[in-house]
């Protein structure tokens, strides 16, 4: 599990038509995409997923963002995919983020920014496993 990482295309990113953008540029970056969806999250999946954010004085603005509309939960497969996606997607507030990240390019602010990566492989094998059954990702393996 340690090449892979879990990337979301978050409630913004869908209702600004950035699918294209975003996973473009994933593409671009040499990441392969191993399994992917859209989904709604409801609170209680949402609050499951950022559970280590729980006592965030922002948290429940996180969960009201996360659960405003679909996304797109995406398991990413790549050499150093951890590192080298949160590099891809740069910092967690926009304007901090390099030029040419994703976040610097689309995001809004430091709560809506339209993109989701895993900090550790630890984290990624548990997060991939929130969206994506083994099935799922079996199903993928050769591609
Ligand atoms: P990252 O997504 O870069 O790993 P965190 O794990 O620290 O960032 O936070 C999870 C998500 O919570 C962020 O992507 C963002 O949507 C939201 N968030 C983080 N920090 C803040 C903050 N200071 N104010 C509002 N929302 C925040
Ligand atoms: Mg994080």
């Amino acid at each position: 599990m340690s090449n892979r990482t879990l990337a979301i295309l978050k409630p913004d990113c869908v209702r600004k038509n950035l699918i294209g953008n975003v996973i473009a540029k994933i593409n671009e970056a040499g990441f392969k995409i191993k399994a992917m969806k859209m989904t709604h999250l409801t609170k209680e999946s949402a609050a499951g997923f950022y559970e280590i954010h729980k006592h965030q004085p922002w948290f429940n603005d996180l969960i009201s963002y996360m659960t405003s509309g679909p996304c797109v939960p995406i398991a990413l497969e790549k050499d150093n995919a951890v590192a080298d996606f949160r590099k891809l997607i740069g910092a967690t507030d926009p304007s901090k983020a390099d030029e040419g990240t994703i976040r610097k390019l689309y995001a809004k602010d430091k709560t809506e920014n339209i993109v989701h990566g895993s900090d550790s492989d630890e984290n990624a094998a548990i997060e991939i496993s929130h969206f994506f059954s083994r099935k799922e990702l079996l199903e993928n393996y050769n591609n």
